[in-house]
């Protein structure tokens, strides 16, 4: 993506793509998601609307009808919808994690039959099934199996998978299981390296949508187990060769790692903004409550937090479009921006006194929100323990 360098940092197709969704979040998502949330239902409409904006191609290259967007481009795309609704933003971020995969992964008779249609019409919705009940930090501890059937040159998939995003809304899942073929490379199907990506549409027999796990924030997003029981796929939908899943997993967990980071200064922003406003409307003691010292400094702290969050993001955006070893700065960008998400809807709520405590107000769904940001994609402690080797050189 080219274009003239804004100040110092966003191109002008960067603004465009920027300012677009934050009018779009600010008069289509936002207006949504008290409600969303209270009723735990996804709102189609919004979704709708990010395929005619274009943004559920976000991550497709160009050739298959995508926006072919940049890491920038995708950072401030997933900053500006967070600000309108984490729910949605998350959704989001998980269909491009499986249109990710399908475009990088993919051979070019899979990224034909899937990514035009996905990009376009955000249809079918994309799934990233990775963690398992007993396998969340460490995914390498999966117990699903692929067993490769050479009478119907199928796999067969199974076990079980939890915390799908768009576990029922989605229609077609990027797999993680162990495959090995018998009399292949001696490799045993229980093994670590045995980890392969597959393809698996979701009306495929077998594939079972578990219950929807009750949340205590994201609750517009539809977060489920899923069971593979004798799953049966044509061996051509394998995605990876087999034993290459987990690596190809962690490279796009990196890349999704930036989109988490700036959806958490998303609601950072939005949780700011709302303080701000609440400040400079209630009186107390006959003032404003944001002529007081302590109130003012607390918003210092919360837009300094913000700041700080996103310059993490950009940074981790330019390593990764200069080509280097980003992945010390995406952990550092998701570290510190889903702290920043907390205690600045922490310290929002606390700005709107007893009012942040109800659901009146909508700080109240941003502190809920933004603890999420702490766990998924890899906890506040996994990002530590990957920034660790890399200051120890290891
Ligand atoms: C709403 C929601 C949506 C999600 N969506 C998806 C999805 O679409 N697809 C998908 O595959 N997964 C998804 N996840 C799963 C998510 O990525 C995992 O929950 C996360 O990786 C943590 O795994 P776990 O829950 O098993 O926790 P555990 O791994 O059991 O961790 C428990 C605690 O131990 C700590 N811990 C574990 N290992 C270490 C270590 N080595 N060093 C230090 N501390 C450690 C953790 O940081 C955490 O504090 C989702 C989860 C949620 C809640």
């Amino acid at each position: 993506m080219t274009g003239a360098r804004v100040g110092s940092a966003l191109t002008d197709e960067q603004v465009a793509v920027r300012d677009l969704v934050r009018e779009f979040a600010a008069e289509e998502v936002r207006p949504t998601a008290a409600e969303a949330d209270e009723t735990e239902a996804f709102p189609e409409d919004v979704w709708d609307g990010l395929a005619e904006l274009g943004l559920t191609g976000l991550t497709v290259p160009e050739e298959y009808g995508g926006f072919g967007a940049d890491e920038t481009t995708y950072a401030v795309a997933n900053e500006a919808l967070a600000h309108g609704s984490l729910a949605v933003a998350t959704a989001l971020s998980v269909h491009c994690l499986a249109t990710s995969c399908i475009a990088e992964f993919g051979t070019e008779p899979q990224r034909e039959a899937w990514l035009p249609e996905m990009a376009e019409t955000g249809r079918p919705v994309g799934m990233f099934c990775l963690s398992e009940p007993q396998a969340g930090s460490n995914p390498a501890q999966m117990a699903t199996t692929a067993t490769y059937d050479p009478e119907t040159d199928e796999y067969v998939l199974n076990g079980e998978k939890q915390w799908i995003t768009n576990g029922e809304r989605g229609g077609v899942a990027v797999v993680f299981a162990k495959a090995a073929r018998e009399g292949g490379d001696g490799r045993s199907a229980e093994a670590d390296d045995a980890i392969t990506q597959f393809l698996v549409p979701a009306d495929t027999d077998g594939f079972e949508v578990g219950k929807k796990e009750e949340k205590l924030g994201l609750r517009a997003s539809d977060t489920t187990g899923i069971t593979f029981d004798d799953c049966r796929i044509p061996a051509e939908n394998r995605l990876t060769e087999e034993g290459k899943g987990l690596s190809a997993a962690f490279r796009t967990l990196t890349e999704g790692r930036i989109g988490i980071a700036a959806q958490a200064v998303g609601v950072a922003q939005a949780a700011l903004d709302e303080a701000k406003s609440y400040a400079t409307e209630r009186e107390q003691f006959d003032r404003p409550i944001g002529d007081i010292q302590t109130i003012r400094h607390k918003l210092a702290e919360m837009s300094t937090d913000v700041s700080a969050a996103r310059l993490l993001v950009r940074e981790a955006c330019r390593q990764a479009e200069a080509g280097e070893d980003y992945r010390v700065a995406a952990s550092k960008a998701k570290y510190r921006a889903s702290e920043a998400a907390m205690s600045v809807t922490n310290e929002a709520v606390q700005i709107h006194g007893g009012y942040g405590y109800t659901t009146e107000f909508d700080v109240e769904r941003l502190y809920r929100d933004a603890k999420i940001t702490e766990i998924y994609e890899g906890t506040t402690e996994i990002q530590k323990t990957i920034i660790a080797r890399g200051v120890l050189g290891e």
